[in-house]
């Protein structure tokens, strides 16, 4: 397991963790003061700065991107499945100008939440279907512009509404029948958030192996979580074994970014920006 008690030479910094603090070309200028070599942006805080003036920004700092968030959100009715799949080509070429490490999917729930104006379903198993169709029709475009696809399995607390892939198993089981060779197209965001509590976790990580785990995010499950979404704590400030899960991730030879990835509407966001990136320091050397 790698040392990253002196410094924070693979901290990455998912720019959601300050989103409310700046916009990105304040966080990339901010990540810069603070030594941070590595960042994951989200296409709005992208598209508010613009494609272009991000790239640049990027590039003249040399931050690399630990990966792009995201696509996905593949649930859609008839009327609304070409507007999903542009939408994802696009976030393909984005990430790729970007030269990020992957794209991250978060794949959607039912098609009325994951493709506003889409009819309503209740058939999850509907929509899971759909998520596997919707992957493996952009896998054949991300093979071709050479972007690795990352399924980020959520909580399952956002089966609805964010995501129906929501353990490592089911996502393997994803990558298995679309990338059965492991050729490193298509993998998994490994996010402690959404799988320090299964209990097939450390099976599942041994199952992925290198080929497939292409992000590792990192927070922390505060108790009690006061917001379904916005409550993600600190590393250290709740339950989650951080380092264990690390350390199994880097048995299987998963050598990329921490990513530090915190939403939190009630405690970091209302923080100044240059504090956050100190402590998510400080606690990538302590406790991830
Ligand atoms: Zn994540």
């Amino acid at each position: 397991m790698r040392d990253f008690s002196t410094d924070h030479f693979q901290l990455s910094l998912n720019t959601a963790t300050v989103r409310k603090q700046g916009d990105l070309l304040a966080i990339i200028e901010a990540c810069a003061r603070h030594q941070i070599p590595a960042i994951s942006p989200w296409r709005d805080q992208v598209a508010t700065v613009g494609l272009e003036a991000a790239v640049k920004a990027v590039k003249t700092h040399g931050l690399k991107l630990s990966g792009y968030c995201r696509g996905g959100m593949f649930p859609a009715d008839a009327s609304k499945r070409q507007e999903a799949r542009d939408d994802n080509r696009r976030a393909v070429d984005a990430a790729r100008a970007f030269d990020a490490a992957c794209l991250v999917l978060v794949v959607g729930g039912l098609p009325h939440y994951a493709r506003p104006g889409s009819a309503v379903s209740h058939d999850l198993g509907a929509a899971r279907r759909q998520v596997e169709d919707g992957i493996g029709e952009l896998l054949e475009y991300a093979r071709g512009a050479g972007m690795p696809l990352a399924i980020e399995p959520l909580h399952p607390m956002y089966a609805a509404d964010r995501a129906c892939v929501n353990t490592l198993e089911q996502a393997l089981d994803i990558c298995d029948r679309l990338d059965p060779a492991r050729t490193g197209a298509l993998g998994v965001a490994a996010d402690v958030y959404h799988i320090w509590w299964d209990p097939n976790l450390y099976r599942d990580i041994k199952r992925a192996g290198r080929e497939r785990l292409l992000a590792f995010h990192v927070c922390d499950w505060l108790v009690p979580t006061r917001d379904l979404l916005n409550d993600r704590g600190m590393m250290g400030d709740g339950v989650i074994e951080i380092s264990k899960i690390r350390a199994a991730v880097e048995a299987e030879g998963f050598a990329g970014f921490s990513e530090v990835e915190i939403f939190s509407e009630l405690d970091w966001w209302k923080r100044p920006m240059d504090e956050v990136l100190r402590t998510c320091i400080e606690r990538h050397k302590s406790v991830v």
